[in-house]
């Protein structure tokens, strides 16, 4: 498969002042700690973990709203990080987010006609934004008399689609999904999800979909990478990880997804006790592997020495002293 989307050692670290009034001191936040991850072209990548484990700014790093403190992004070959001008917004055009909080991330005061064409208007295309924003209204379902109405004026779901039609209106090949649908009503996810599946298969895109919920990653994801502190601990297709993760936090996520049967609650519980705890600072993250802290199967090695990420079996990667 071609890589449209290539991270490598990728690092993101925000410094924080530490320390009282005698002892200030400069701290890095290693938000994203040397991250190597590809997106193929045409796939979802799922991308999961707990809230703050850096998956956002990973997100924003592959599509250069963050700029990468060390290491390369690559798009479809370019390296993202070395352009500038023209060059870098033409490769802008081709690679846009759509955002968590269908609240927040539209103007009020602009309707939705404004808010769709911006992005053309940005680029210089705003003459063809009539015909081009009812399109794009008609492809994510939203009905034509949308095109002159406030976003205060919609539902949530609603507001997301107004969001997805912003995000493809400059017909992008990548797209962040930055966790699209936990803003929303249960009742309303599955129709955003699929909505974005449908979307991908007309327009042949390619996703990163970002999310802390690992039931609407397995149902959109072609493969699926697990973060902890600033780093991705493993990463499989869909099936093979769900069915057989190899590493003990992916195993305790997918048991903290809430089961309905009952003779699987049980089970759930106790398998949940893993991920007991926080997760620990990125301003000061445990030695050796990050997860030692909370893990199960911790050994002395694990907090001597990081471990590396192997591949036990094709296309499986997994970052565990004790991965096999
Ligand atoms: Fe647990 Fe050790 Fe594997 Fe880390 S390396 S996940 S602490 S067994």
């Amino acid at each position: 498969m071609t890589a449209l989307i290539e991270a490598v050692d990728v690092c993101k670290h925000y410094p924080v002042e530490t320390g009282g009034f005698l002892r200030r001191t400069t701290t890095p936040l290693r938000a994203v700690d040397s991250v190597s991850l590809r997106v193929e072209a045409g796939e979802t990548l799922g991308l999961v973990g707990e809230s703050g484990c850096g998956k956002s700014t990973l997100g924003r790093l592959t599509i250069r709203l963050l700029s990468a403190t060390s290491g390369t992004i690559r798009f479809a070959g370019q390296d993202i990080g070395a352009l500038e001008g023209k060059a870098l917004r033409a490769v802008r055009r081709s690679m846009q987010i759509v955002f968590q909080d269908p609240y927040g991330s539209l103007n009020p005061r602009m309707t939705v006609e404004d808010i769709v064409s911006e992005p053309l208007a940005i680029h210089g295309e705003g003459a063809s934004a009539a015909n081009r924003v009812a399109d794009m209204l008609s492809l994510v379902g939203l009905p034509a008399r949308a095109r002159d109405r406030f976003p205060h004026e919609f539902s949530g779901g609603q507001r997301q689609r107004i969001g997805i039609a912003r995000a493809l209106i400059l017909k992008p090949k990548f797209v962040v999904c930055d966790e699209p649908v936990s803003a929303l009503d249960v009742s309303v996810q599955a129709q955003i999800v699929n909505l974005l599946q449908d979307l991908q298969g007309e327009l042949g895109l390619t996703y990163l979909f970002i999310a802390h919920d690992l039931g609407v990653v397995k149902h959109i994801s072609t493969r699926v990478a697990v973060m902890y502190l600033g780093k991705v601990v493993e990463v499989a297709a869909k099936d093979t990880l769900y069915a057989a993760p190899k590493h003990p936090y992916t195993r305790g996520l997918i048991a903290s997804v809430p089961v309905t049967h009952p003779s699987q609650r049980a089970r759930g519980r106790a398998e949940r006790k893993r991920l007991d705890g926080d997760i620990p600072s990125a301003l000061n993250p445990p030695s050796g592997c990050r997860f030692h802290t909370r893990c199960p199967l911790v050994q002395s090695i694990c907090r001597e020495r990081e471990p590396p990420t192997t591949e036990p079996a094709p296309g499986h990667l997994v970052a565990c002293h004790l991965a096999t």
